[in-house]
C-alpha cells in the first residue's frame, strides 16, 4: 500500500515539475478571477461557520508547495462533481470530510461523513490521532476545509504562517 508520505513526495514532484511550465495567457486570468472569488467565499463561509475555532489561512503562501501537494492528495479522495469536471476554473470546494470536492452550486447540497471515520485525519488519512484542529484554507481557487490531526495541522499552518 502506497503511504501518505509517498503520495505527498509524488504529489510535490508533479507540482514542481508543472510550476515550470508556462500556462496560455487567458487561462492564467481566468484561474486568477477563481482565486479572487474563492477568497470572498472564504471570508463568508467563515462567517457561516459553527462557532467552534476554526483556524483560517487565507494568504497566499511562500512555501506553497507544501500545502498545494497536500490539497492534492486529499483530493485524490474526492468525488470531483460533474461541474467541475467539465466547466472553466471556477471556485472549488474541497469538503474533506464529506470526500467531496464541489463547485458553488453542489457544496449546499447536504451530506454526512461516513459514520467510521470520526477518528480519521480529513487531510493524510490517519486513524492515529485523538485530537483534532478544524482547518479552513484558501489557497488560489481551492477552499478546502476539514479535520486536522497534530501533524498535519503543523505542517498546513507553517506552511501559511510564512
Ligand atoms: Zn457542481
Ligand atoms: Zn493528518
Amino acid at each position: 500500500m502506497v503511504t501518505f508520505k509517498e503520495r505527498l513526495e509524488a504529489a510535490r514532484q508533479v507540482l514542481e515539475a508543472a510550476s515550470t511550465g508556462q500556462r496560455p495567457v487567458g487561462l492564467a486570468d481566468q484561474i486568477e478571477a477563481a482565486g479572487r472569488q474563492a477568497q470572498g467565499l472564504l471570508r463568508r463561509t467563515a462567517e457561516l461557520l459553527p462557532r467552534e475555532e476554526w483556524h483560517q489561512e487565507e494568504r497566499p503562501t511562500s512555501d506553497s508547495l507544501e500545502v498545494r501537494a497536500r490539497i492534492l492528495v486529499a483530493l485524490e479522495d474526492c468525488r470531483v462533481c460533474p461541474h467541475l469536471q467539465t466547466g472553466g476554473p471556477q471556485p472549488v470546494w474541497l469538503l474533506l470530510p464529506l470526500h467531496r470536492a464541489d463547485c458553488g452550486l453542489c457544496m449546499s447540497t447536504t451530506g454526512s461523513p461516513p459514520p467510521d471515520e470520526d477518528d480519521r485525519c480529513d487531510w493524510c488519512g490517519s486513524r492515529r490521532a485523538r485530537r483534532f484542529r478544524p482547518i479552513i484554507l484558501q489557497h488560489h481557487a481551492v477552499v478546502a476545509i476539514g479535520y486536522a490531526c497534530p501533524r498535519c495541522a503543523k505542517a498546513l499552518l507553517r506552511a501559511g504562517a510564512k
